[in-house]
């Protein structure tokens, strides 16, 4: 008999997308006998039953034997979904959060983890205020142009992974959404630890702007959220813009009739796509309706002649920075 932690159980089906029907019939079980296992602290199973469970689901025997992997905090994982976003989609990424948490504090015990410099405010704050303290924690000045916000991340405590774009080419879960956020506990009276997992991006200024949204997920949506979820996704991306580009110094730099040749030095310099750039100065009263409507028609009409799309889908300067590399990489 092995006694087993059925949390690891419930752990490893979500990370390998096997219906509980699936592995009920390989165990012969009734999904009713699964389902009161899965649900319960421990377990004792027999040897074959453990081996088809390793084979069916892949993972080792010692990983069933492991406590339970360092629970989602704050209400769990803020998910950018789509209609299409289904349960065995989001209980993967919740898994996956809780995985690379247990791997990182796995790590943290041989040698320690950055302390986490990322605070948590009121959602009502303004993000301008927000997105400067965490300028000031990343160890950033006001007006610095931010170098390669994934290293200030991590550097502030935040881990961070991307999956690997042939995993997510080979995965449905490809193109669903861009990344995801969460705080995970911490064991041994550590601090809560946060997680940020980006969904194979290849492109540098969405990974910034991604990276930049899930920050601002970790940070003001904690204590408290908006209750609409539109309005969270569009603080969200708010933060981000400002984390990247401080509105009261990037609006010195705005030409008095912009361009998309015209923006694209302030793109260049604080790291940031035109599309979000617009929508930034339009959000703060720097840049008129109509003026903004017709530079995002240009963008979204207008093809690059390098690449055949639109200058919205691979903007001007979309290959003059490298795509912002992780010291964490995740296969799965
Ligand atoms: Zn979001």
């Amino acid at each position: 008999m092995n006694n087993i932690y059925p949390d690891r159980l419930v752990q490893a089906r979500a990370l390998r997308k096997v219906k509980a029907i699936d592995l009920a019939s390989a165990l012969h079980w009734t999904p009713v006998r699964l389902s009161r296992t899965e649900t319960s602290p421990r377990a004792d199973i027999s040897d074959a039953e453990l081996d088809i469970i390793v084979d069916t689901l892949n993972f080792p025997r010692a990983f069933f034997m492991r406590p339970p992997a360092p629970e989602l905090m704050y209400g769990g994982i803020l998910h950018r979904r789509t209609k299409r976003t289904n349960k065995t989609e989001l209980t993967y990424w919740d898994e996956l959060a809780r995985h690379v948490a247990d791997f990182a504090l796995d790590l943290h015990s041989l040698r320690s983890l950055p302390p986490v410099m990322l605070p948590t405010v009121d959602h009502r704050e303004p993000v301008q205020a927000s997105a400067a303290e965490v300028r000031k924690r990343l160890g950033l000045a006001p007006a610095e142009p931010i170098d390669n916000l994934i290293l200030r991340c991590e550097l502030a405590g935040v881990v961070v992974v991307h999956r690997q774009p042939a995993f997510s080419n080979a995965s449905p879960s490809a193109g669903r959404f861009y990344g995801s956020s969460a705080w995970l506990r911490g064991r041994d009276r550590l601090a809560p630890l946060p997680v940020i997992l980006l969904n194979s991006i290849d492109s540098w200024e969405r990974l910034r702007l991604t990276v930049g949204h899930e920050l601002g997920h970790l940070v003001c949506h904690t204590q408290s959220r908006p209750a609409d979820d539109n309005e969270m996704e569009t603080q969200a991306f708010s933060f981000a813009s400002e984390l990247l580009a401080p509105i009261r110094y990037v609006a010195q730099e705005l030409p008095s009739r912009p361009t998309l040749n015209s923006l694209l030095p302030i793109k260049q310099k604080w790291g940031i796509s035109i599309g979000a750039l617009l929508k930034h100065f339009h959000a703060n009263y720097a840049l008129d309706t109509d003026v903004v409507e017709a530079l995002q028609k240009q963008l979204y009409t207008r093809r690059n002649p390098r690449t055949g799309k639109t200058w919205g889908a691979t903007e001007p300067g979309y290959d003059e920075r490298p795509v912002e590399s992780l010291a964490c990489w995740i296969h799965g």
